[in-house]
């Protein structure tokens, strides 16, 4: 008889965003002549940019030629690739990095889901809340989640950091319990919000004093404005010792569809067998990578290159800008009409508190029906996301701010 991991069924199978096309379409059908537009959407809207498509095509052109064909890539990457992140993203900032401690991967999804792989199943886990889904739900396959709670908010061995309007959105370091993993986002997807080089200086702090490990997830530090806001944990000192980092090409450049990205394991990061010795993450990623990962595409990868060039870089940043405006008109209209809004200047999301204590689901077809637009419940997040909705600056700059002048004559009424 073959049996089902049944870990997986533990899982609350409503999903987010199918609740809220539900909801939208129930909308739809039942107000034909009404037209709904949506702050909700989580994928990017603009095109690729020129520098892109052009190396698809050249890349393409290769592929097609006997000269120029590549088949199976090395599972980590091409070096073209790698050494470009290391010149670009990293020595700019002052750190230092071996190739061999970047690995191309088809997304941050897959990694950040996959990383997990990597610890014994009986690890806790700690994470901030709100908080991308992907975090949880991957310990929970595994079975290192333990089980939800009767009221279907909290897994027994998941410790919820909140980060919450009162407490600023900076999550407090666990005092009480250890904590022997630790998730952060930043900048922060849902709440928009970024983490300061002192904040995050005691995390890693604690990480080593406490033999901590931290995933760090940066898919959105192509949006930081300010200068002094960390791009790479690895900015911290000792991080190299207790942190695994991120990145993805999605936000950045549009690859939502294209699918590339890279996760950085340091050679000096180690964790304990149960007798104690310390044993180094990176040969092991490299093994799980070689094992189950036949590396990201060729033209995925040539796409990429194309992102450090100077035209790349000019044009990805006009991208970025683009949506990058769209934040700040929401900012300063949501603020302007009265609403308390975070986020927003160095992310591509707002978080805004609902007004009078309203359930986010509440207020969420509160808008749906008063403004026919669409926002995404914070609650969605995890429980600190209650009264609180999200919405995202991928939009259009004509929907955005068609959308804004609803939700204000929605609210003067
Ligand atoms: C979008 C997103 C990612 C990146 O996903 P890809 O698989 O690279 O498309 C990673 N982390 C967070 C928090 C995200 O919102």
């Amino acid at each position: 008889m073959s049996l089902v991991n049944e870990h997986f069924l533990k899982l609350p199978n409503n999903y987010l965003f199918a609740d809220i096309a539900k909801k939208v379409n129930v909308f739809k059908v039942t107000h034909p002549k009404a037209e709904v537009l949506s702050l909700g959407i989580g994928d990017v809207t603009q095109p690729l940019c020129p520098a892109v498509t052009e190396a698809m095509h050249r890349a393409v052109d290769e592929m097609g030629s006997m000269a120029g064909f590549h088949g199976y890539g090395p599972e980590q990457g091409y070096d073209f690739l790698r050494e470009a992140i290391l010149k670009n993203d990293f020595l700019p900032r002052g750190i230092h990095l071996d190739i061999d401690e970047i690995f191309i991967n088809d997304g941050a999804k897959s990694d950040t889901g996959n990383i997990q792989e990597l610890i014994r199943w009986d690890n806790s886990i700690g994470v901030t809340d709100p908080i991308y889904p992907v975090y949880i739900d991957s310990n929970v396959m595994i079975g290192r989640a333990g089980t939800l709670d009767s009221q279907q908010k909290r897994w027994s061995n998941v410790v919820y950091m909140p980060c919450t309007a009162e407490n600023g959105f900076v999550p407090q370091i666990p005092k009480d319990c250890h904590v022997d993993v630790i998730y952060l986002c930043y900048p922060n997807n849902p709440t928009g919000t970024v983490i300061t080089k002192q904040e995050l200086r005691k995390w890693v702090n604690y990480a080593l004093k406490n033999d901590t490990l931290i995933f760090y997830d940066a898919a959105y530090q192509a949006y930081i404005q300010d200068d002094d806001i960390p791009h790479s944990i690895y900015e911290i000192r000792g991080a190299r010792k207790c942190a695994i980092e991120f990145h993805s090409y999605s936000k950045t450049a549009g690859f939502t569809g294209v699918r590339c990205g890279y996760t950085i394991v340091p050679k000096d990061l180690t964790a304990a067998t149960l007798e104690g010795e310390r044993i180094p993450l990176n040969p092991l990623w490299n093994r799980r990578q070689c094992t189950k990962f036949n590396g990201t595409s060729y033209i995925s990868q040539r796409a990429a290159e194309a992102i450090y060039t100077p035209e790349g870089k000019e044009q990805v940043k006009a991208t970025i800008n683009y949506y990058m405006q769209n934040a700040h008109i929401m900012l300063e209209t949501l603020q302007r009409i009265g609403f308390e809004v975070y986020g927003g200047k160095n992310a591509p999301y707002i978080w805004m508190k609902t007004p009078n204590g309203c359930g986010s689901w509440q207020f969420f077809e509160q808008l749906l029906y008063g403004a026919n637009v669409v926002c995404t419940p914070g609650v969605g997040f995890g429980p600190s996301g209650e009264g609180y909705v999200r919405f995202t600056a991928f939009g259009s700059h004509e929907t955005t701010e068609k959308a804004l002048r609803r939700i204000e004559k929605w609210t003067n009424k």
